[in-house]
């Protein structure tokens, strides 16, 4: 064993691994099924250092549920369609997909995604992820396809599903409808003026921070209770430049505190202008194209930014504001692009879900999460949900909706089951009512709609299906509000059901407290990080907070846990090179303090399980850490060094107890640094042990925990002598003359010979404490 090539051994056990499929699922095993959910990520460039820590999170607890006896289903999917891999293919294949036709843009990407996707699933395999990659499925294959579109059916005969022209939430960028569940709130700056509207002869004042929309301004509204417009209620409001005239309305949505307390209500400025306008039955005037222009004139073809500019300019010109003031204030973006949203009337798809928020903070409480406090955003999320699920975009590349509506009588015809999955547009359909022909609904699905069913989809894989709840959901908590709140919504509608029994969400990783982001530059590229270090110490630091936590990247974390590496590798030299003459039998009687060593390790056992048992891997890590450190390395190791080299009596009981304690503290590192582990257990535990593998092992067992204080005293004494050494700058293996304490004397009474071995004491007496330098 030379020094530790972490490249080269990695890239050998990975290699390994997948040809002797270590973490291949058994369908036919006797064993007690841990179904994982495992989150497929989006295929939209590389592995990034936030996936790295999570799915580094997920797969310590798989594999140590693996090496409890578990017979842990672990599929891997990839998430390849909607925006996200449009964006992709767009920049890799440098085109735009709105100015292609469909099917090419499709087969484009579906060429594109074989292309990329082995190299973007082997940073998973670098990594050390112990998925069963043969479990495999991609979200736009057929047959998650065909599931999807499956599901969409079911609900659409349940009554779950309608269609309706209504002002939605709708990004005039990616020129598609969004759900709820994509906006991003963004904080920004805008100019809230205050302009001359008309009534009665005499100005009116509204402030506004959307100018733009004067000509989309269908009513005013006044407080009924605001006696100050009291006399205007019924009236007419002039609109200052475009001179149309609208309503003013009593209604007790309008706050009075507000600006000058008269709201301007136009088509559609935010949702509250929706409602306001369907409540009152008013006429909408739509000023908005698709694309995020203006309709009217003389502002056609401006941006909204652009426009709202030209107007204010107008505005001014006129003398029709009054007071202009800067303000800060949150505004809808769209996740995906940043761009801010906007509301405008097309025709969608919907999911109900708006009358069920009761039955979803059910389902949430029966479901175990880790850490607890999540639970909470899941409920926050749901009691504030204003809109039912939009499933419908009007996107090139994504799962098709197995729908036709007649030209005519505009009945809507739903694809049989046995046509999935469907492109509508291939197959002509005539309507059952009129004859007449159908046509093919163009929009795609949202793409949760798809990854809302993973466990479906990925218990579909294999013959014998996996049951549903599965055993766990790991995930980010930037979707619980979609991925995680989606897949309890399509369980509960499609089949009564949970969809798992256990959710665990993982934080993010920020650089100096900020999100890193590609476009502010303060990116960590894991592959990097794995290259100069290695996988297993990005695993390491990945263990380094306790699960849902943020944690902060530090390269000196980092260089922890290649010190440990380090160490471990060292270390472990040392033990087997003590041991080569080891004859594998445990001793009738072990020496004093290799037993009592030995209840310090079933302590760690017991404490590292409950660790891993909780989702607490951090804990378990910690533990394993120091205690290798500290009472393996700094003093287990130093007791017992002379019993084996001198071939002293209790060679034998020290040589156990290094081969039981070394193997142990592997297989509890084992679902952390899986590949180094694996090198020390192949070279040299594997020829004793059953398994071929270290990660098919068995997790060591605990027994009943018993006190080793004489152990901790033993210590402590070693660490006073040690002092004394150093306080005097002698060497560690000075020799001494030592005395110390009665009672602590006779307590270590059976143990003196280890004492004088480490801390190469001539002679031991009682008495007050006392190192003599001879
Ligand atoms: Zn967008
Ligand atoms: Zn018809």
């Amino acid at each position: 064993m030379d020094n530790y090539d972490a490249k080269e051994i990695e890239e050998k056990w990975r290699n390994w691994w997948e040809k002797e499929r270590i973490y291949k699922f058994n369908p036919n095993s006797k064993k007690k099924i841990f179904s994982i959910d495992t989150p497929p990520p989006t295929v939209s460039g590389k592995m990034h250092i936030g996936h790295a820590y999570m799915y580094s999170q997920m797969d310590f607890i798989a594999r140590f549920r693996r090496m409890s006896g578990l017979n842990v289903f672990y599929p891997f999917g990839t998430d390849d369609n909607g925006l996200p891999t449009e964006r992709l293919i767009e920049k890799l294949k440098n085109v735009k997909s709105k100015s292609m036709k469909r099917e090419e843009f499709i087969k484009l990407c579906l060429k594109t995604l074989k292309e990329i996707t082995p190299g973007f699933i082997q940073d998973w395999k670098i990594l050390g992820i112990s998925a069963d990659y043969d479990i495999y499925y991609s979200t736009i294959d057929d047959n998650s396809r065909k599931l999807a579109q499956k599901s969409f059916i079911d609900l659409y005969k349940k009554g779950l599903i309608y269609k309706k022209l209504f002002p939605t939430l709708w990004c005039p960028e990616c020129q598609t409808s969004v759900a709820q569940a994509e906006l991003e709130d963004k904080e920004l700056p805008s100019l809230f003026s205050t302009l001359k509207f008309s009534a009665d002869g005499k100005d009116l004042l509204i402030a506004t921070t959307r100018p733009e929309l004067l000509g989309a301004c269908v009513a005013v509204f006044v407080h009924p209770k605001d006696k100050r417009y009291a006399n205007l209620i019924g009236k007419k409001a002039k609109v200052p430049l475009f001179n149309s005239e609208v309503p003013i309305i009593a209604d007790e949505s309008a706050d009075m505190e507000k600006g000058t307390g008269v709201l301007m209500i136009c088509s559609y400025g935010d949702k509250y202008d929706a409602e306001a306008i369907n409540r009152h039955r008013l006429e909408p005037r739509i000023v908005l194209n698709l694309d995020g222009t203006l309709k009217i004139k003389p502002y056609e073809e401006l941006k909204v930014k652009e426009a709202r500019k030209k107007i204010l300019e107008e505005l001014k010109e006129k003398n029709l504001i009054t007071e202009q003031k800067q303000i800060s204030h949150s505004v809808n973006t769209h996740d995906k692009c940043g761009t801010e949203i906007e509301f405008l009337p097309t025709e969608q798809w919907f999911i109900k879900i708006l009358d069920k928020k009761r039955k979803f903070i059910e389902q949430g409480n029966k479901i175990k999460w880790h850490p607890e406090f999540m639970h909470k955003r899941y409920d926050n999320w749901v009691n504030g949900l204003e809109w039912d699920w939009n499933i419908s975009r009007d996107r090139h590349f994504g799962v098709s909706m197995p729908v036709w509506q007649c030209e005519k009588c505009k009945e809507i015809i739903i694809a049989n089951e046995k046509e999935l999955p469907v492109d509508p547009s291939e197959i002509k359909k005539k309507c059952p009512k009129c004859k007449s022909e159908a046509e093919a609904e163009e929009k795609v699905f949202d793409t949760w709609m798809t990854s809302s069913i993973s466990p479906q989809i990925a218990s579909s894989l294999i013959d014998k299906k996996v049951k549903i709840p599965f055993s766990l959901r790991p995930q980010a908590h930037d979707i619980i509000r979609t991925w995680l709140f989606y897949t309890i919504t399509k369980s509960l509608l499609q089949e009564d059901k949970l969809p798992w029994e256990n959710a665990m969400i993982s934080g993010f990783v920020t650089l100096s407290g900020e999100k890193m982001s590609k476009s502010k530059g303060n990116v960590i590229l894991p592959q990097e990080v794995m290259e100069k270090y290695s996988a297993d110490t990005l695993r390491f630091w990945a263990a380094g907070s306790k699960l849902g936590e943020d944690l902060d990247y530090q390269e000196k974390d980092i260089i922890t846990g290649k010190k440990f590496e380090t160490k471990l590798w060292n270390a472990s030299k040392f033990v087997l090179m003590n041991l080569k003459d080891y004859n594998h039998k445990k001793p009738k009687a072990l020496m004093k303090i290799d037993e009592l060593f030995l209840r310090k390790l079933n302590s760690l056992v017991k404490s590292v399980t409950e660790g891993f048992e909780n989702y607490e891997y951090s804990k378990a890590k910690i533990e394993v850490e120091k205690f290798f450190w500290q009472i393996f390395c700094d003093n287990y190791l130093e007791i017992v060094k002379k019993r084996i080299y001198n071939n002293k009596k209790g060679k034998e009981s020290a040589q156990y107890t290094l081969y039981t304690s070394l193997l142990a503290i592997l297989k509890l590192m084992a679902p952390i640094m899986p590949f180094i582990t694996e090198e020390i257990y192949q070279e040299n535990f594997k020829k004793f042990e059953d398994e071929k593998s270290i990660h098919i092992s068995e997790w060591p067992e605990y027994e009943k925990i018993e006190k080793a204080d004489e152990f901790d005293l033993f210590t402590e004494i070693l660490g006073k002598i040690r002092q004394e050494k150093s306080n005097n700058k002698k060497a560690m293996n000075a020799e001494i003359m030592l005395s110390f304490d009665e009672k602590d004397y006779n307590k270590l009474k059976e143990m003196l010979e280890d004492l004088k071995d480490v801390s190469n004491a001539k002679e031991i007496k009682r008495g007050k404490f006392n190192v003599e330098f001879c």
